[in-house]
């Protein structure tokens, strides 16, 4: 096997299908564009398996994504897929960036969710752009959004359905989508504690990525939360 990608999260090998690569879910942690780094113990496994769950959940409801199956602990087989170099962000309420920018209190809720799109670009930060940008620089074309705003759209209905369900309010999200080679858009990349904001329902502890990133502590017992909850679905 060949790596044909390492990112902070993840390493991308390729198979003997061409069509088909392995994403191997590492425990190592960023946040702030890489000026935070870390470890997060486990987090490789944990992730692993709920990516999978989430991704069969989404499946089972018609969202077509680049999972095939789950190799092991800390592997997936999947589609191979080229990335549309955007950072597709669902907002269900104000967080993180959001609050910042529009100095709204953190968790205020929002009348209709809010779609943004950022481009991957980290020397540039992933800038927040409009389609217009992803247009005009070539990013996706005016089909391709549509399909995605679409597919985003259902999978937050899905997803906020689901985590309701487990007690959890699903407050945002990021997640990527991927040309296969007949030229489809389906969901890759992952979707895990480290892509939400996923806040306990009746405490608000927050249960995701945001305890490494402003050090609150028990990363490790939230992750495993997710998980143990995912597993009562
Ligand atoms: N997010 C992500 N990767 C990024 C940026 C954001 O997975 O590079 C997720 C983040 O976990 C949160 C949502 O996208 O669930 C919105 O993040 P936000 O724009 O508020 O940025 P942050 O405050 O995390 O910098």
């Amino acid at each position: 096997m060949t790596m044909l990608y390492e990112g902070k999260a993840k390493q991308i090998f390729s198979t003997d299908n061409p069509n088909e690569i392995i994403i191997h879910y590492k425990d190592d942690a960023t946040a702030g564009n890489g000026a935070k780094k870390g470890t997060i113990v486990n987090k490789g496994v944990i992730n692993n398996k709920i990516t999978a769950i989430i991704y069969n959940y989404l499946e089972s409801k018609g969202v077509k994504t680049h999972l095939i199956e789950v190799l092991n602990d800390r592997d997936q087989l999947c589609r191979k897929v080229e990335i549309v170099p955007l950072e597709v962000i669902c907002r269900n309420m104000v967080a993180g960036s959001a609050s910042v920018r529009y100095k709204i209190e953190e968790g205020t809720t929002l009348n209709s969710p809010i779609y943004e799109i950022c481009w991957k670009r980290d020397d540039l930060g992933d800038p927040l752009i409009n389609d217009y940008h992803a247009i005009a620089f070539n990013l996706a074309t005016e089909d391709e959004l549509k399909k995605i705003y679409k597919m985003t759209d259902e999978i937050n209905r899905h997803l906020s359905e689901m985590w309701h369900k487990l007690g959890i309010i699903l407050v945002d999200f990021k997640i990527e989508f991927g040309r296969t080679s007949d030229g489809e858009i389906v969901l890759a990349d992952e979707i895990s504690p480290d892509t939400c904001r996923l806040w306990d329902e009746k405490s608000h502890e927050k249960l995701d990525k945001d305890r490494f990133r402003r050090d609150l502590g028990n990363i490790e017992d939230a992750y495993i939360e997710i998980l143990r909850r995912l597993k009562e679905l």
